[in-house]
């Protein structure tokens, strides 16, 4: 069938909730999928920052099948083996802990919001940023400093307040007695990638520190090695009291977690929170993969280095097109590319000449490439969008 014909059937059967879609994709190989009528994209964006790894990455084909032929679904009732291992990896690559594991992002920050409120016990406002993203449940919905996402969904969940990213002094004046947490996004990703200044977040993790409030760091997309560390936070010196992730840590299967600090981890106890498929044994065995992977030496060395390459092709390209390109920013392979026009029709024109790139909001191309991505393949994804600018 072609792409059309599942476009009609997709929109007879499927609740709309997303828009823009004509492609069905059959199969991919490293940083290529093909579509269901043979043409061939270059992907500048992983399923949203899920594909770190491309695509039919042979170890974690190897590692999912074995999974898979076991199909050993058991609950949390009973200990998982590979949920364990992936926890003890996770607090070795970041700091002393313990996890909790779930399916998604939203799913982890609402974990990260009722970790927080229950070591609140009193004190239960959470201070999150304007131009956030936290999800779509109505806890991480709540926390999403974007009034856009929250229309038609009223009443939200009470005692979330909001302040300006990177603007230290209307924080402080929001913190109060009731403040639990304060959720930040490292770097903000649907919300236009806009990174937080290193001063910022320092100071903020010193007066939560003083003021005795969680620092929660969303890195559900900026994590997992797309900033060339594996956790952004890591590039800025300071460390969160939990970190929230999903997307790239099960490297195409879902999964979340939020990983919180062994000094404040006796906080949820039985019964407290729970998920039925959280931590299954086939999300948890590709994700110990991933990790292992990605904490190969020089890994993610080689990321920073491509990550340089593509910076660069990108700063040409706004040398080269300064009445069109504003502004390029973000850190590593996660940039956001600032246009003076229509955001979505420079994407679907990329769409059309086999280059997959995302969008945020109205103005902004988004570029979240797999972190295996090679030096040719970004030059070819950067001629691609030099020949849409130059056709104007
Ligand atoms: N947090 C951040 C920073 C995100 O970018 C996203 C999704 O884009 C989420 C949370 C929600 O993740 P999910 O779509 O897996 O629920």
């Amino acid at each position: 069938m072609k792409n059309k014909e599942w476009k009609e059937r997709d929109s007879q059967f499927i609740l709309p909730t997303y828009g823009g879609k004509e492609i069905a994709f059959e199969k991919g190989k490293g940083v290529y999928l093909w579509d269901v009528e043979g043409n061939r994209y270059l992907d500048f964006l992983s399923g949203i920052g899920v594909n770190i790894l491309g695509y039919s990455h042979p170890r974690l084909l190897k590692a999912l099948k074995e999974q898979a032929d076991k199909l050993l679904h058991t609950s949390n009732l009973y200990l998982i083996p590979h949920q364990i291992e992936l926890a003890q990896k996770i607090s070795h690559h970041t700091f002393p802990g313990k996890t909790f594991f779930c399916n998604s992002g939203a799913e982890a920050v609402e974990a990260s919001l009722k970790f927080a409120r229950k070591w609140g016990k009193e004190r239960f406002e959470v201070i999150s940023m304007k131009n956030s993203f936290h999800g779509r449940t109505y806890g991480a919905l709540t926390l999403t400093g974007q009034k856009k996402f929250h229309r038609g969904f009223q009443p939200l969940l009470p005692g979330i307040k909001y302040v300006p990213l990177n603007d230290y002094s209307s924080l402080e004046r929001e913190i109060n007695e009731n403040t639990c947490a304060i959720i930040i996004e490292p770097i903000q990703g649907e919300g236009g990638i806009h990174p937080c200044e290193s001063d910022f977040l320092k100071r903020v993790r010193e007066i939560t520190q003083k003021r005795n409030i969680l620092l929660i760091l969303d890195e559900v997309q900026c994590g997992m090695g797309r900033t060339g560390y594996l956790f952004a936070y890591q590039e800025y010196g300071i460390e969160p009291d939990i970190l929230v992730m999903a997307k790239g840590l099960g490297g195409g299967l879902p999964i979340g977690a939020i990983h919180v600090r062994e000094e404040i981890s006796s906080t949820l106890q039985p019964g407290d929170h729970a998920s039925t498929f959280g931590g299954n044994p086939l999300s948890t065995r590709v994700a110990c993969e991933v990790m292992d992977i990605i904490t190969q030496e020089g890994f993610l060395e080689r990321v920073r280095i491509k990550a340089k390459k593509l910076w660069d092709g990108l700063k040409n390209l706004k040398g080269e097109f300064s009445g069109i390109i504003k502004e390029i920013r973000g850190r590593g392979l996660m940039i956001g590319m600032e246009i003076r026009e229509d955001a979505r029709r420079i994407w679907k024109e990329a769409e059309k000449r086999g280059l997959l790139i995302g969008i945020s909001g109205d103005r902004v191309l988004r570029f979240l490439p797999p972190l295996i991505i090679g030096e040719s393949e970004i030059e070819e994804g950067i001629g691609i969008l030099r020949e849409i600018f130059k056709e104007g």
